[in-house]
């Protein structure tokens, strides 16, 4: 067993969380992640309606007796969600645990907090690090450049961006973005974290709710298989690249508008991708950690074999690296 201090303060077994991820984070997965004694989240944008996240919670409930969390992501959206209705649904709800990414989470902070919620802001640089922290979030998820998804606009990636933030956050922080194996769960450890996010380690599970084509291609990819859409916006994000991506990538160049470029990059279009397993119907989130990812085991196995492997690493091969 790997204790951290956020084991403890989460009340959970293993230092590995499931990120929030759109249109994978559902009951399946986040229900498998906890029940193999990590903390698996639920992505509230999957949802349509703040009711449809409230049902979806208790499916969830329903699957697993161990902690899980909402992520819940406030990003520019082709279509408004009503985020003030989805923080009530989440606070009534019972759920103990939220990720917050993409925005300050000052202003939803009193809510969270009355209802007896902890809060994992997850963010990509130091100085909005310790903003999440001075407004008072319980723990910090730092996602480097490889990470899939919104890496923000700095491009530090994580052999930095960690151990810097690690010299003046004093919360418990967790490292997210690149990570998929005992490997980096020890570095994590080593940089200053207490503990691992993933993503799309988690995508390529036997529990993932996302059609078996999109895991095999996530084995069969290396690390250079990603690209990054909507650079020229300020809102960079890592996806899998595929023909859609290269087309939204050359549309920018053209001075094209999110108006656009959206008809193609739309979140709806890459449910599409996970529901059927068409890889080029739409852009699909995925990082530079494909190139780690060589299975597809259950959540269970994978969280148990990181650890294991990891503690064995530590006690083993570094220990041993001490001169006597
Ligand atoms: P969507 O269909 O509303 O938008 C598709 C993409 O276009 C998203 O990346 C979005 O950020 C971007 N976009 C929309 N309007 C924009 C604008 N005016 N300027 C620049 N970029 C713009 O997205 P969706 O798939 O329904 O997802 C909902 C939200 O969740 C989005 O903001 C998305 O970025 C975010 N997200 C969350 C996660 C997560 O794990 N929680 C993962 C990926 C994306």
């Amino acid at each position: 067993m790997i204790k951290t201090r956020f084991t403890e303060m989460f009340g959970i077994k293993h230092p590995v969380v499931q990120g929030g991820m759109q249109w994978v984070g559902r009951a399946e997965l986040a229900s498998a992640v906890s029940n193999a004694g990590a903390l698996g989240i639920l992505t509230g944008l999957t949802q349509p309606t703040p009711d449809d996240l409230a049902k979806e919670i208790k499916r969830c409930r329903e699957m697993t007796d161990q902690p899980f969390g909402v992520n819940l992501t406030i990003l520019p959206t082709l279509v408004p969600r009503p985020y003030g209705e989805y923080i009530d649904v989440i606070c009534q709800s019972g759920v103990k645990i939220v990720e917050t990414a993409g925005n300050n989470p000052k202003p939803f902070l009193p809510k969270f907090k009355e209802a007896g919620i902890k809060v994992i802001h997850k963010c990509t640089s130091v100085r909005h690090g310790i903003s999440a922290e001075k407004a008072g979030v319980d723990a910090i998820s730092m996602d480097g450049f490889e990470c899939a998804g919104h890496p923000g606009e700095d491009d530090v990636p994580n052999l930095v961006l960690l151990p810097a933030a690690a010299n003046v956050i004093k919360i418990p922080m967790l490292a997210s973005g690149g990570f998929a194996d005992a490997r980096g769960l020890v570095a994590a450890l080593a940089l200053g974290c207490e503990g691992i996010n993933m993503g799309t380690r988690f995508m390529a599970t036997k529990e993932a709710p996302i059609h078996q084509n999109v895991k095999e291609k996530i084995v069969g990819s290396d690390e250079r298989a990603t690209s990054l859409i909507f650079r020229t916006m300020r809102n960079t994000s890592r996806v899998y690249g595929n023909s859609v991506a290269k087309q939204a990538i050359e549309m920018e160049r053209e001075g094209k508008t999110i108006q656009e470029i959206g008809p193609i990059v739309s979140g709806a279009k890459g449910r599409v991708v996970y529901e059927t397993g068409d890889l080029e119907h739409g852009v699909w989130s995925a990082g530079t950690c494909m190139g780690l990812i060589n299975d597809i085991p259950t959540c269970k196995e994978l969280v148990e074999r990181i650890v294991s492997e990891a503690e064995a690493m530590i006690r083993g091969r570094l220990a041993k690296a001490i001169a006597a």
